[in-house]
């Protein structure tokens, strides 16, 4: 039977002199109501998330996904998050899973319009079957972000940087995708740059050089790329960041979406040309990314 439930936190200072912090969690069912009609995350997306993958019961990459809401939260204004009660929440979330894929959401929100501030809760949800999309990849297409790569300095307000919840205009992008015939999408900068993936990290290989765009604040910096990035030098290769123009995405030698519940998706085509798959990396990269990792 698939666990399906929410943890209500009530959020601790950052640095509250306590490590037990159980007694701050409600848990309630996934259907009951539980959030405030006033609620600004619901009112105005204001806030921050994660979304942590679960095999197995162990929750992936705990640290770097902490550390990236504590970005997240810094960028935004927030309160800081009180990093042991996230992670007791996130032990508990995890306990209650099923066999299998799990998903964990951490949501902090700027709280309820004039009430209490902030609101803060994990999410428990079987993860959809990805092993299709593992296996044989996804075909994008390049989607213009409609700002240069240096927006993040010049416009700090845009909160490029933080994985906050108004993703209406990444769900927006795998929609318009969907209508050219792909599956995902890729953004490029309006000066034509390559950018990230609307949910997911871009890595691509060429001979035996991998390289990512280098997280310059105009995207998000992916746990799962990090993760990869730590097993390709355990391999021996020196994975690179870098700025990548557009014009180098179809003279790759393979490449891939990743992201931390799809884990490594192999890209089989942009823009309709079609990209080698490296089927023996991409099996022993999903593999990696689903053994239990800290
Ligand atoms: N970039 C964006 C915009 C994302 O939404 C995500 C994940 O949701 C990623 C990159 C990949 O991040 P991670 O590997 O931590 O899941």
């Amino acid at each position: 039977m698939a666990q399906r439930f929410a943890l209500m936190i009530d959020p601790a200072e950052v640095d509250a002199d306590r490590t037990d912090f159980a007694d701050t969690f409600t848990k309630v069912d996934a259907a009951a109501p539980a959030l405030s009609v006033g609620e600004l995350s619901t009112q105005r997306g204001d806030g921050v998330f994660e979304s942590i993958g679960v095999v197995g019961r162990h929750a992936q990459e705990v640290i770097p996904h902490l550390e990236r809401l504590a970005h997240s939260a810094r960028l935004c204004d927030l309160p800081l998050p009180n990093q042991a009660q996230w992670r007791q929440a996130i032990e508990v979330a995890a306990a209650g899973c099923g066999e299998g894929e799990y998903v964990i959401k951490l949501i902090l929100s700027r709280g309820v319009e004039h009430g209490p501030t902030p609101t803060a809760w994990v999410t428990v949800a079987p993860a959809s079957d990805f092993s299709d999309v593992r296996e044989n990849g996804v075909r994008v297409v390049t989607l213009d972000r409609g700002y240069d790569l240096d927006v993040a300095q010049r416009a700090p307000w845009l909160l490029l940087g933080a994985k906050t919840l108004s993703y209406a205009v990444n769900m927006a992008a795998l929609r318009e995708a969907r209508r050219r015939g792909a599956d995902d999408a890729i953004f490029l900068s309006r000066d034509g740059y390559v950018l990230e993936a609307p949910t997911a990290s871009l890595i691509l290989r060429r001979g035996g050089r991998f390289v990512t765009p280098a997280p310059n604040g105009g995207i998000l910096h992916g746990t799962t790329q990090l993760s990869v990035y730590e097993h390709l030098n355990a391999r021996g290769f020196a994975p690179e960041y870098d700025r990548i123009p557009a014009s180098d995405l179809t003279s790759v030698d393979a490449a891939w979406l990743v992201s931390s519940v799809r884990l490594a998706a192999p890209i089989t085509a942009i823009d309709d040309v079609e990209i080698p798959v490296d089927r023996s990396l991409t099996t022993e990269l999903n593999e990696y990314l689903l053994s239990p990792r800290d």
